[in-house]
Order: C-alpha cells, then sequence, then structure tokens
C-alpha cells in the first residue's frame, strides 16, 4: 500500500517493511521475520519493476523480526545493506541485540537465530550521515530500545521510518514498550528527538503506519516522555 509518493508499506505480519520506489533504483527499510522474501519480491513485481532493481536495504537494528530475512532479500537482489557499525556486527553473527526480560531472550537466542551475512556486502552508516534516497535520508542515532537503534528520516517528504523507537496500537503513537526495552531513559530521549522532527508520516516497525496524526498528537507523546522540570 502506498502510504506517502513513492513508499509502500508491506505488511510483513509480525512487523513492517517499507520499500521506497524511485527511478534510479528501489530502497527497503527492514526485512522482517524469516521468509518474508517473497513479499518483497511480490512487491516489486507488482510495481513492474525487477529484483535487481533493488540497490539498498537498509536496517534499524538487528533485532529478528527486522533482520530475518535480510540474507534472502539480499541474495535474491544483490542489494547492498546500510546498517550502524553497531548493528553490523550483530548482522554478520546472526545475533540480536540483548534487550528482552530473561525467557524471551532465551527463547531468541535459542530458537530464532536468522541467517548472518557476510561483512563485505555492508556498507556502515553513521548518525548525520545521508543517504541519497527520497531526496536525502538523514541517520539518526536513536538508542533506548535496544543500543543499535537508529532511525532515518527524510526532510523532504515529511517521512520518518521510526524502527521500534515509536510504534501505534489503535491509531496511538507510542515509545518503546517497556518490558522490551534496553534502557527506558534512553529510549524516551530518543522519541523525543524524533517528535521533534514533527513527520508528517510516521513509518514505525509495528502497528500501522501514521499520517492521520496531529501536532497536538506529537506534542501529547512529547510531554509525556519529557522529564518534570
Ligand atoms: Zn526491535
Amino acid at each position: 500500500m502506498e502510504i506517502s509518493p513513492n513508499l509502500h508499506w508491506l505488511d510483513g505480519g509480525a512487523s513492517n517493511l517499507y520499500l521506497i520506489v524511485e527511478e534510479a533504483g528501489l530502497t527497503l527499510v527492514d526485512t522482517g521475520m524469516p521468509k518474508r522474501q517473497q513479499l518483497v519480491l511480490d512487491a516489486i513485481q507488482q510495481i513492474k519493476r525487477s529484483p535487481t532493481d533493488l540497490t539498498r536495504i537498509v536496517v534499524t537494528h538487528a533485532d529478528i523480526d527486522h533482520v530475518g530475512s535480510l540474507a534472502a532479500i539480499q541474495a535474491a537482489t544483490g542489494a547492498k545493506i546500510f546498517a550502524s557499525a553497531a548493528t553490523a556486527e550483530f548482522l554478520v553473527r546472526g545475533k540480536s541485540p540483548k534487550h528482552l526480560p530473561w525467557y524471551m531472550q532465551f527463547a531468541v537466542n535459542t530458537f530464532f537465530s536468522y541467517k548472518s551475512v557476510s561483512a563485505d556486502l555492508i556498507e556502515t552508516v553513521q548518525a548525520g550521515d545521508v543517504l541519497p534516497v527520497l531526496g536525502g535520508l538523514t541517520v539518526m542515532a536513536t538508542p533506548g530500545h535496544t543500543p543499535d537503534h537508529h532511525a532515518f528520516f527524510c526532510p523532504s517528504a515529511g517521512v520518518l521510518f521510526a524502527g521500534d523507537a515509536l510504534n501505534t496500537r489503535d491509531g496511538r503513537i507510542n515509545p518503546s514498550p517497556p518490558r522490551l526495552t534496553a534502557d527506558e531513559e534512553a529510549a524516551a530521549q530518543s522519541a523525543i528527538r524524533l517528535l521533534e522532527l514533527a513527520p508528517a508520516t510516521i513509518a514505525c516497525g509495528h502497528g500501522r503506519p501514521s499520517s492521520d496524526h496531529s501536532a497536538d498528537d506529537l506534542m501529547a507523546l512529547f510531554n509525556q516522555l519529557r522529564k518534570p522540570a
């Protein structure tokens, strides 16, 4: 579903993927759980482009529900992977960052490994870098949900790829849920910085992407997260 010009939302069930469609090439933001490669390849076919048109895969963080299909999609398309150095360390080992209650972490570590990718397929990015996507996609370090978490903001389109720094539920915008957050204080600070951008579209990792929120909605969450003076 096209949620903003040239931006398609792919519902991966457990998490969201986003496909940015440009003449020069296609860019995917996050890859969903394992076995989501066909969802992406079908979406590419529907817009009458070919898999090799996917030139970039941008990764917000190394949780399995965001990088589960990374290796498969990369192999099917030849895309370059863009991730922070901290995320890249996990990607080459097929591991996820620690940030869950111990029993969930145990289950994830034991039963849910994902296929690793080779380091030479990854171009590392850092806060302040601007990718040539949607007129300029700025990399933002947004630790909290996980230490390696990054968001990506496109000022000219007003689109924020929030990863798990923000999510939506029943039309409400929320920060990373406390029990799934490595560092709550850092997560609140990261969410505040994202809300300050006043994004017109919040392309979040979980929940429906939001385009119909008002400035008041963003300000209400901002005030809720802001530390009392
Ligand atoms: Zn996550």
